[in-house]
């Protein structure tokens, strides 16, 4: 029995460290996912600033052709105005002109208005540009970082895998299947050793008998407490 209780031992220190390291395994890969998201953050900042100066370049041609139209309209009246007969052709040519002298007046207003804007977006997408070169630089360093670490977890956990399987062949089935369903069902350890008469998974004190049958090791008790597998430390067997 002891031979059995050494390797469940044994297995218990593996399952403890196979739960540690699935759980390091589950958190690396959601801060990778982290840092991806806020690349493209970064990205999309970029992207719509760059948007946006891409409308106020496509508005500013939009109305610089506008523009064109307008002062060839305008030369058009003013060549009329040249030929014409009547004194009313005249005041209703001069009025079409003041009008369309307005329209070329606000046209010139608003494309004064979208140059600065272009300006202004134009320093916000170099901005942009600039946050998101050095952004990336750092995320792309992190997550290499992260995922080498992941890799190397992925590796423990396999060399570990294995070890935990070299030892389960040596343990009797059905004692392995007990400690599984313990070990499962407590989340921490399934053996748990005697401690001042008491078992060390839930403190629980334990009947004298029960400390001696523990001590005695002729077959595995479990505590009434909480289930868990009692064992005797040897090196606390001293005197
Ligand atoms: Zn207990």
């Amino acid at each position: 029995m002891l031979e059995q209780l050494e390797l469940l031992l044994e297995l218990q220190e593996i399952d403890t460290d196979l739960a540690d390291l699935s759980r390091q395994g589950e958190l690396l890969p959601i801060r990778i996912g982290e840092f991806k998201t806020e690349k493209a953050r970064v990205r999309a900042a970029l992207q719509e600033k760059e948007l946006a100066l891409d409308v106020a370049k496509k508005e500013r041609q939009h109305r610089e052709h506008e523009l064109e139209d307008a002062t060839a309209r305008i030369n058009d009246l003013k060549a009329k105005q040249l030929v014409i007969k009547t004194n009313e052709e005249y005041a209703a040519l001069t009025h079409e002109i003041a009008f369309a002298g307005q329209g070329i007046s606000d046209l010139e207003d608003g494309i004064l208005t979208l140059l600065e804007d272009i300006d202004q977006l134009a320093a916000d997408v170099e901005k942009a540009g600039a946050e998101k070169a050095e952004a990336e630089r750092g995320i792309d360093e992190s997550v290499s970082e992260l995922q080498a670490r992941l890799d190397e977890l992925n590796d423990a956990l396999a060399v570990k895998k294995d070890e935990r399987l070299r030892i389960a062949m040596r343990i009797d089935a059905s004692l392995l299947r007990r400690y599984e369903g313990i070990f499962r069902s407590k989340g921490d350890c399934a053996l748990a050793p005697v401690v001042d008469g008491a078992c060390s998974g839930c403190y629980k004190s334990l009947p004298p008998q029960t400390v001696i049958e523990v001590k005695r090791a002729t077959r595995f008790t479990e505590c009434d407490g909480c289930g868990r597998i009692l064992y005797w430390r040897r090196e606390t067997d001293v005197g």
